[in-house]
């Protein structure tokens, strides 16, 4: 308890991170839950860590860079695409009204939704698929968020924002450093486009008619 609010004053309040919402949510998720087994003790470093089948949960600031940019209001509605274990996915649902969550491996996918039943996190919705075509059924988003670097920012996403609505997502080669985006949609085909530095995620695998019953 006592290392998880020191990251948070240390890592997050400390670079910069203001949104109060954001900051309570992260004082409150167990951050040791959503790794890997055996790197308990090393949930509150200042790093990615592995969380199984050769993917990582992000290091704790560049969770909150991309939640802060995505500006998560009590009312929103949100996608989150590339979930792994769910450590994202549990903030953004202790700050938003309704979270729709994706995440392509079947072993990762379960383990996510186990942990957020454990915490008894009701309001997200957690499938396992391809998430790079989104979530038309649920749609439209008030934010979308991309754990996963994409060569380039997938149209589907990007019609699948409300008016308004924040999509924040790295862009750029695998294996390489990638921009962190974020697209705000103005109007029907109206798009502000941001960046945000540089950044280095696992890539977005995209396959072959994965998303047609989301
Ligand atoms: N948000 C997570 C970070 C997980 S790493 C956290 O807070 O811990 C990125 C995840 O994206 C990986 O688990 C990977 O399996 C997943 N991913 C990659 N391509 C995907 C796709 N097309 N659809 C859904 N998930 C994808």
């Amino acid at each position: 308890m006592h290392e998880r609010l020191r990251m948070v004053e240390n890592q997050i309040a400390g670079r910069g991170i203001r949104d109060p919402a954001l900051l309570n949510a992260m004082r409150l998720i167990p951050r040791e839950m959503f790794v890997e087994k055996g790197f308990e003790m090393f949930a509150y470093n200042d790093s990615p860590l592995p969380i199984g089948r050769g993917q990582t949960i992000s290091q704790p600031y560049m969770v909150a860079l991309m939640i802060e940019a995505a500006e998560i209001k009590p009312d929103d509605t949100v996608l989150e695409i590339g979930a792994g274990l769910g450590y994202a996915t549990a903030i953004l649902s202790r700050m938003a009204g309704r979270v729709f969550a994706v995440e392509r491996h079947a072993s990762l996918a379960a383990g996510a939704s186990e942990r957020l039943q454990r915490l008894g996190y009701g309001n997200i919705d957690l499938r396992c698929g391809d998430g790079s075509k989104g979530w038309p059924k649920a749609a439209p988003f008030s934010a979308i968020l991309v754990s996963a670097a994409a060569p380039e920012v997938p149209q589907a996403l990007k019609e699948q924002l409300a008016t308004g609505g924040r999509l924040v997502i790295p862009v750029g080669p695998e294996g390489h450093r990638q921009t962190l985006m974020k697209i705000v949609r103005k109007g029907p085909d109206d798009f502000a486009t941001q960046t945000l530095g540089a950044v280095i995620f696992v890539p977005l695998i995209s396959e072959q008619g994965g998303t047609e019953d989301l």
